[in-house]
């Protein structure tokens, strides 16, 4: 029997710990303006799991959940009460947890984007030849409008 890849992460502080079965459904680099804000951060790396595959492993008394309305029905970011580490944003309309890749051991070298979303309200440009969608593609709800790759990686001028 094969055994199901199992990633391990968690916020900065290590109070919250997180477990990941398997390949994620999707995975991308978010460049709307609630994830800016929130991560602080000009760009946020998401991979997103069906719900029961993302295990709180340890901390869940420290999960703090900020609830946004956004187009995809109520969003839950959640983040560590001790550290204000972000680890990951439930979606319980799709069923669908998106987890912080970056948060996840390991995660520089797992991580495999295949698309950049929400381009189009974004403020950094990068030149690295995936497909730039205005908001989401059309299976995921959105226009599924291309924006053009740009000449460079930088921010917006
Ligand atoms: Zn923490
Ligand atoms: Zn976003």
């Amino acid at each position: 029997m094969s055994k199901t890849q199992v990633f391990k992460g968690g916020c900065f502080c290590g109070a919250v710990e997180v477990e990941v079965q398997g390949q994620p459904a999707a995975a991308g680099i978010c460049h709307c303006e609630s994830c800016r804000k929130w991560h602080s951060a000009p760009v946020n790396a998401w991979a997103i799991w069906p719900e029961a595959m993302v295990k709180v492993t340890a901390g869940q008394d420290q999960l703090l959940e900020f609830n946004k309305q956004g187009s995809d029905g109520p969003s839950g970011r959640s983040s560590c009460k001790r550290c204000g580490g972000a680890v990951f944003n439930r979606k319980p309309k799709i069923g669908m947890t998106v987890v912080y890749a970056m948060t996840l051991e390991g995660s520089g070298l797992v991580f495999e984007p295949t698309f950049h979303c929400f381009y189009g309200e974004g403020v950094m440009h990068m030149a690295d030849g995936l497909p730039k969608f205005e908001n989401l593609p059309a299976p995921l709800g959105g226009c599924g409008k291309q924006c053009d790759e740009p000449s460079s990686t930088g921010f917006r001028r």
